[in-house]
């Protein structure tokens, strides 16, 4: 992991939603300093997908996603009647809201007139300046950053692009994005020009593509380039399936990079995946600290002999539901590799012959059959939940080494009682393969 990438910190929210910092921090002594320098943790935004003039539906919305951890919550605002609701959803809502401008300025300056936390603007649609000059006058008087978004879908200008491209393509000849960087530098220069005589500096970029190879070269030019905290995304990713590969591809290698200081996945799907795969992106580099089980599973092999699959399901489910507490929970299909890839789970389970064994922190506590694995398992988790949170026990540390049982004995998978029989009588041996 490389150190985060130094960026000017801004704050979204109020105290009824609490404040969230978005930013790596800058060097006290740059001219672009807000005086923050320890780095805020990357946070996870994402979008409603319902109508914002829909005041119940959205204020639910907004509720569920916060719920499953999304640190800032954006809605769309393209019609009067969106921002006539905003008031209200953010008098019902504990998480600092963004407008998601398009068109139309003035739903900007309505937006922030109701006390929305954060604008998010978009150069290829709101160009005219005097336009622009309004909505940053009126975010200064509030207090309320802006985000600069030059996405890929919205800001080539159609009518010159030959003459753009001809301008333009030379600055990253050697780039197969070339054309694209340039156009979404020049157009994030000019527009942050227009910010910087007026001494507004509370801005996040973002420079989204669906083509997660751009999106990689796009935020680490502008990285090199601008002070300004950097919203990463993959827009129009896709359904879930695949959009999670091209999102976590571009954000992971950024993030890994030290670039990007809040993040939002998008799917065609329901938008709280885009919060739990969000998160579980951060926990996964390090970047968040996490909330609830982290689970372990063996993708099993020819040596399975439970229904692995379901149980990780059942598993998985009730540890959310469950389990706050950040341990580690291990389900391997059997005894032969399972105890040395489950080194340092907290709570482990191996199957067997239609049987699990359970250890808790290395410490063998139980074999049971394989209809009873999941409640018990879980029984074990919550105990040992209750034993960190009593200060009875810590997480990650092992006691005691997880000694494999006899693959013969009763745990046993099976195939070597039965290779061992056929040795025994003479029969041909069978043949038992490394995972
Ligand atoms: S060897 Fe055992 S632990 Fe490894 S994949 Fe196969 S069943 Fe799972």
């Amino acid at each position: 992991m490389q150190q985060r990438t130094p960026t000017r910190q801004v704050a979204i929210g109020d105290e009824r939603t609490g404040i969230i910092r978005i930013g790596g921090g800058l060097p006290a002594d740059h001219p672009m300093s807000d005086g923050s320098i320890i780095p805020a943790p990357v946070s996870v935004q994402t979008m409603t997908a319902g109508y914002t003039h829909d005041i119940d539906k959205c204020v639910a919305e907004i509720h569920k996603l916060t719920a499953a951890g999304a640190d800032v919550v954006r809605v769309a605002v393209p019609e009067k009647k969106d921002t006539e609701a905003l008031g209200e959803i953010l008098k019902q809502t504990t998480v600092p809201i963004v407008a998601d401008v398009h068109f139309h300025f003035k739903r900007a300056l309505e937006a922030v007139e109701a006390g929305v936390h954060k604008i998010r603007l978009n150069p290829g649609n709101i160009n005219d300046r005097a336009q622009v000059e309004q909505v940053i006058d009126a975010c200064k008087d509030a207090s309320i950053p802006i985000r600069i978004g030059v996405n890929e879908g919205s800001i080539i200008e159609r009518k010159d692009k030959q003459a753009r491209a001809k301008e333009l393509g030379a600055f990253f000849s050697d780039n197969k994005h070339g054309y694209m960087l340039a156009i979404m530098i020049a157009k994030l220069e000019e527009y942050l020009d227009i910010f910087y005589e007026r001494d507004f500096f509370d801005i996040t970029i973002s420079a989204k593509s669906m083509d997660a190879s751009l999106v990689i070269d796009a935020y680490t030019e502008i990285a090199k380039r601008f002070p300004h905290p950097l919203h990463l995304g993959v827009t129009h990713a896709g359904p879930k399936e695949t959009g999670c590969i091209r999102s976590v591809v571009a954000l992971g290698t950024l993030l890994a990079n030290g670039i990007g200081d809040t993040i939002r996945i998008s799917y065609a799907n329901d938008p709280i995946y885009e919060v739990e795969d969000g998160l579980e992106l951060l926990y996964t580099l390090g970047l968040r600290e996490r909330i609830g089980a982290e689970l372990i599973a063996c993708p099993t092999c020819g040596r399975i002999q439970v229904d692995l699959f379901s149980l990780v399901q059942d598993v998985n489910k009730k540890l959310e539901a469950d389990i706050q507490v950040p341990m580690k929970v291990a389900v391997m299909g059997c005894v032969v590799n399972g105890p040395g890839e489950a080194e340092g789970a907290d709570v482990a389970v191996f199957a067997g012959d239609r049987k699990g064994i359970i250890y808790v922190q290395g410490e063998k506590v139980a074999t049971v059959p394989e209809d009873e694995i999941l409640d018990r398992l879980l029984s074990e988790c919550r105990t040992f939940q209750d034993r960190v949170r009593s200060g009875d026990a810590k997480l990650g540390e092992k006691k005691v080494d997880i000694v494999p049982p006899d693959p013969e004995g009763e745990l046993g998978s099976g195939w070597e009682k039965m290779a061992h029989e056929r040795m025994a009588s003479g029969t041909t041996p069978l043949t038992i393969k490394g995972s």
